[in-house]
């Protein structure tokens, strides 16, 4: 729908317009009100550069999109009724739990093993463990082929599925090759597009989850779910978004707690949403409230850094890991939100 700055159009503008639309393969519908005229746009108005072509009219207020530009993910497509399913939990009727490690600690993966036993213990559905990390400080570490390796053995002993992060192709290659079932799209990389195309590309064709982490920066949740959209392109819905808090940070909080979009999401997209409370506020004991929160909000489920013993883990561990208690009081509250949330349906 384009809405002219003035209250319609001359005729030389509505042929400018006109002749654009219709080289895009739509053609132009005047709605005459009382006071204004108003021109819809009849066919396919889904192409971004028909849309900047019409908004770099100076003569153009706005133009307002009635299709959802995204073919997959909106509400309202095909895939409204596809579930993702892991760990014995299908999102959507049992609230999921992600939980582990930050970073796997390649020179003591005891700690690893011991952490994903306790989180399978503490209710975990997934065993989260960071095999390659993005660390903003390039002397810290950077994470550990090998690492790789304790992943698989911990999923192997717990029979819990894993999810880790990847940022590049070979990284990507790596995991899928060992056979990780959901993959990490980090904060920093959740605009990266053709490390978002290198990864659709390669699930498409396997059961492989993609976790989607919310860009860093206060990005719209168009940009998140256009995110999203890159990667199920290639043929896997697979996609979970995860907000995971935004940039600047709110005082006292490692970001600006982001859980309260969960309901905006779910408005325009099927996709399900994870919360992420732990990069959320970054701070141990901060992490179980901002958790619940998510639940309350409608989150699908949540994904929260767990150590065995936080103060030797490295990474973000020593700050913000909670315990295995901890975990499996949250988790028991959060569920019990849940039920309340939805009457009627078991957890
Ligand atoms: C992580 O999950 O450890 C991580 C680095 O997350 P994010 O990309 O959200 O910062
Ligand atoms: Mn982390």
């Amino acid at each position: 729908m384009i809405l002219p700055n003035g209250p319609r159009l001359n005729p030389e503008q509505v042929r400018e317009i006109t002749g654009i639309v219709e080289s895009f393969g739509c053609h132009i519908q005047p709605i005459v009100g009382a006071v204004r005229t108003i021109y819809a746009i009849v066919g396919d108005e889904r192409d971004e550069l028909m849309i900047n072509r019409l908004e770099g009219l100076s003569y153009i207020e706005r133009i307002d999109r009635i299709q959802s530009p995204f073919k997959l993910m909106d509400i309202r497509s095909d895939l409204a009724t596809h579930k993702i399913a892991i760990g014995g939990v299908t999102l959507g009727r049992k609230l999921l739990v992600i939980a582990g490690q930050c970073t796997i600690d390649p020179k003591n993966p005891d700690y690893f093993y011991e952490t994903a036993q306790a989180v399978k213990e503490a209710g975990a559905h997934v065993l989260r463990g960071g095999v390659w990390k993005p660390r903003t400080n390039p002397y810290a570490f950077q994470g550990d082929d090998k690492s790789l390796d304790i992943l698989m053995e911990a999923s192997r002993r717990t029979g819990l599925p894993v999810d880790t992060e990847v940022m590049d192709e070979d990284q990507l290659k790596l995991a899928l090759d060992a056979g990780v079932p959901m993959l990490q799209v980090g904060a920093r990389n959740a605009l990266n597009y053709s490390l978002l195309r290198q990864i659709g590309s390669a699930v498409s064709g396997r059961k492989t989850i993609v976790l989607l982490k919310r860009s860093l920066h206060m990005g719209t949740l168009h940009e998140f779910i256009s995110a999203a959209e890159y990667i199920a392109n290639f043929g896997n819905p697979n996609v979970i978004l995860c907000p995971r808090g935004t940039a600047p940070a709110l005082d006292g909080y490692r970001n600006h707690p982001d859980e309260s979009i969960v309901p905006l999401l779910k408005e325009r997209t099927w996709a399900p949403v994870v919360v992420d409370p732990s990069h959320s506020v970054g701070k141990a004991s901060y992490v179980p409230a901002c958790a619940l929160a998510a639940v309350a909000y409608g989150a699908d489920g949540l994904c929260i850094e767990a150590h065995v013993q936080p103060s030797k883990g490295i990474g973000d561990d020593p700050k913000q890991a909670i315990t295995p208690a901890v975990l499996a009081e949250t988790i028991r509250l959060a569920r019990e939100i849940w039920t309340l949330r939805r009457p009627g349906k078991a957890v």
